[in-house]
């Protein structure tokens, strides 16, 4: 196949200060929870994206000096010239494939505790640090800011000699000291680095001409800045401060990398916000410089990207997550494979997994992270070493992605699924309130399994356990997802909730069933629903049942709404938004009783209890998986001998319910997995510390 010539525009190289890029597709920096930790993994995972197409491939927040670290999260680090190896590493693998390597140094400020280098934070002005840890930043000095720039310096000479093309002076996200400084709510200095926005953008504008001096032959250094903190006068604004700031500094950096503030904002679920959400922020950068700008927002369609290009907003198409869930998204572009492109959902598991401290993962590509610890390419799977064939039943996100990975292995499969769409969870789950992109998982998958003649494809199809041995293939793989609990067990409930069996009692899969709407409409509140989940779809219900002018209320045994969302940057605008709709919040509460009329709760401190009258009650606590199938099957070991079953495995929410990016994973390693030698131990390499001289 070939690209389609209105694409050609995205293949035009730009001159970023010495260095040509060989596209318009600009990796940007991104956090991956592997950096100083795991380097070979994240060195493999960037290698991986520059073979995708990716012309610039960069680093995450690179720690220059101990007196900023992010422990317990994990960055790069480049302290000093021991770490230049690992970097070097990354730098060869992305140069291997012709794209170039950036580097995105980061002093923090007050944004880290430095709980691990137990060095004091820096910041412009005296202030506590941002977490709750009991940890102050000081004021910097005179002598502070000289050894500010001679770090930058340093790092940015190391950078060079990793072999980096690009290097940043960052002043983004609210997470660095540039734009600490830059900030009047944070900076309240009365020196010629306080006051009027000159001497607040003192220190941006030093650190960029430092570092142009120190590299600036061989590197192109590059500004990210944050263009607007969606905050009004207190913060940067577009039309205000930020474009000033961008008038000031016009053409000194070799390329402008503009985004939104803070984290949330820029990298904002689909639940909050649209692609492309952020052009009329940063659109008026490339007005007021001549040189190259960058911009993101979740851009997955090519004719979004040429159109960006056309009008001259931007002259590189930045992407972090959408080179996550497709790396080889750039070269699908160019192959004329539209089909194929994994689309990103905007779910933010991959934000989550930073959060967490443990390598990148992704709800779309299953791959990532395990490009080097299980050597998963995003695009090629092993050929098939058996003519064994296989059934899977249930086409959710795990069944269909077991289908798909098997079917690219060449293994002739069959899927069935019980009812009319395909997708499972995932084609009812799309139709909550803003989850709609969330139908990208589905679609993706089977539009791939539409151009595979040996996988067979069946919708309407339950399977007994009678017609599966009846079947005849050589192995069965159970995909069946699982249900919610209509007794109120979870977290905090550890024996069923009394009362939970009265008819008014709901759960999650009343409404996403066929009949979801007519039981939604036919609902009467007062409403409670209990949340012991923590995730999305306790506060998802609460907005839905709200919008259709119920009375409700959402209890939870935890301190907040959506407990897991501050994991996806999400909690803030969930429980905001439940707010604004006056939804009755009960946060620190467990369920102890229904009644008619009424629930009682308790207070999880005090076991203080209160009554609510309540005509209906959601229970939103845990699943169960739906493997009646697989224990009728295995229970009879001699009908499957006589089948010809060699084996029986449950994946996915079958097995034990999780994510929709756990079931993903789960469906693509048993197709990685299958006819290959088991190992015994740890599943995957392993990085190990190696221990110093002492
Ligand atoms: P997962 O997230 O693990 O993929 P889902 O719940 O999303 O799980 O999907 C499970 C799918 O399995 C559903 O679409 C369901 O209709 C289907 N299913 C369950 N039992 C059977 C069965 N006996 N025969 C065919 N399909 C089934
Ligand atoms: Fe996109 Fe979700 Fe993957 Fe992140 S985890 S890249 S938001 S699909």
């Amino acid at each position: 196949m070939t690209r389609d010539p209105r694409y050609d525009v995205l293949f035009e190289p730009v001159q970023i200060g010495p260095h040509k890029t060989k596209n318009r597709f600009y990796q940007v920096p991104h956090c991956n929870g592997m950096g100083a930790a795991y380097p070979s993994s994240m060195a493999e995972m960037r290698g991986i994206k520059a073979e995708g197409g990716w012309s610039v491939v960069c680093t995450e927040e690179v720690e220059i000096h101990p007196s900023s670290e992010h422990s317990p999260i994990i960055e790069g680090r480049l302290w000093d010239d021991r770490d230049i190896p690992v970097f070097a590493r990354m730098t060869e693998k992305i140069h291997a494939h012709g794209a170039l390597a950036g580097i995105q140094p980061a002093y923090s400020g007050f944004t880290t505790a430095n709980l691990y280098s137990r060095e004091i934070p820096l910041a412009p002005s005296h202030r506590p640090v941002e977490q709750t840890y009991p940890v102050q930043a000081r004021a910097m000095d005179k002598a502070d800011i000289k050894a500010l720039r001679h770090w930058h310096v340093a790092a940015a000479i190391r950078a060079q000699k990793a072999g980096f093309d690009i290097v940043y002076d960052y002043s983004g996200h609210d997470m660095t000291v540039q734009m600490h400084f830059l900030s009047r709510r944070h900076n309240t200095r009365g020196d010629e680095y306080g006051g009027s926005l000159t001497n607040r953008v003192r220190l941006f504008r030093e650190i960029l001409l430092d570092i142009k001096e120190a590299v600036g032959d061989r590197c192109a250094v590059a500004v990210r800045f944050a263009v607007d903190e969606l905050m009004g006068e207190e913060g940067l604004t577009c039309d205000g401060e930020a474009r000033d700031v961008v008038e000031m500094l016009a053409d000194l950096p070799d390329l402008w990398d503009v985004n939104i503030s803070e984290w949330s904002n820029d990298s904002s679920t689909s639940r909050f916000s649209e692609q492309n959400g952020q052009i009329s922020y940063t659109a008026f950068v490339k007005q007021i410089t001549g040189k190259p700008v960058v911009g993101v927002g979740r851009l997955t369609s090519p004719d979004t990207m040429v159109s960006l290009i056309k009008k001259g907003q931007l002259d590189l198409i930045g992407a972090a997550r959408p080179s996550i869930a497709d790396p080889f998204l750039p070269k699908k572009i160019e192959e004329g494979r539209l089909e194929d492109i994994r689309e990103c959902i905007g779910c933010n598991i991959c934000v989550s997994a930073d959060f967490l401290c443990t390598p990148l993962r992704c709800t779309q590509n299953p791959t990532m992270g395990e490009e080097w610890r299980r050597g998963w390419h995003p695009e090629i799977m092993p050929p098939r070493k058996s003519a064994d064939s296989v059934l899977i039943v249930g086409a959710g996100p795990a069944g269909l992605e077991c289908a798909r990975a098997l079917g690219q292995r060449g293994y002739t499969v069959t899927l069935a699924e019980a009812e009319n769409e395909l997708g499972g969870r995932v084609a009812k789950e799309c139709r909550l309130p803003g989850l709609s992109e969330w139908g990208r998982v589905r679609d993706y998958r089977v539009g791939q399994l539409h151009k595979m003649a040996n996988v067979a494809v069946f919708a309407q199809s339950p399977l007994t356990a009678d017609q599966v041995r009846e079947f005849g293939a050589a192995h069965v793989v159970l995909a069946t997802g699982a249900r919610w609990r209509g007794d109120g067990m979870g977290r905090a409930n550890l024996s069923p909730v009394p009362g939970h069996e009265k008819a008014q009692v709901l759960t999650p899969d009343d409404f996403l069933a066929d009949e979801g709407a007519d039981i939604l409409q036919s609902l009467t509140g007062p409403v409670l629903i209990y949340d012991d989940d923590h995730y999305y779809m306790g506060g998802i219900l609460a907005e839905m049942l709200r919008a259709r002018g119920l009375d409700v209320t959402i209890a939870t045994p935890a301190a907040d709404i959506s407990n897991f969302t501050h994991n996806t940057l999400e909690q803030e605008r969930i429980q905001t938004r439940l707010l604004e709709m006056d939804v009755t919040l009960r946060p620190h509460r467990e369920l102890t009783e229904i009644d008619d009329g009424m629930v009682e709760l308790a207070c999880v401190y005090t076991d203080r209890t209160e009554t609510l009258p309540c005509v209906s009650v959601v229970l939103v606590t845990a699943r169960l998986p739906n493997d009646a199938l697989y224990y009728d099957l295995t229970c009879d070991e001699e009908a499957l001998i006589h089948s010809d079953i060699k084996t029986v495995t449950r994946i996915g929410d079958c097995l034990a319910p999780g994510t929709i990016a756990a079931a993903v994973y789960g469906g693509h390693r048993y197709a990685r997995e299958f006819d290959e030698p088991v190992h015994d131990g740890v599943p995957f390499k392993r990085e190990l510390p190696l221990l110093a001289e002492a």
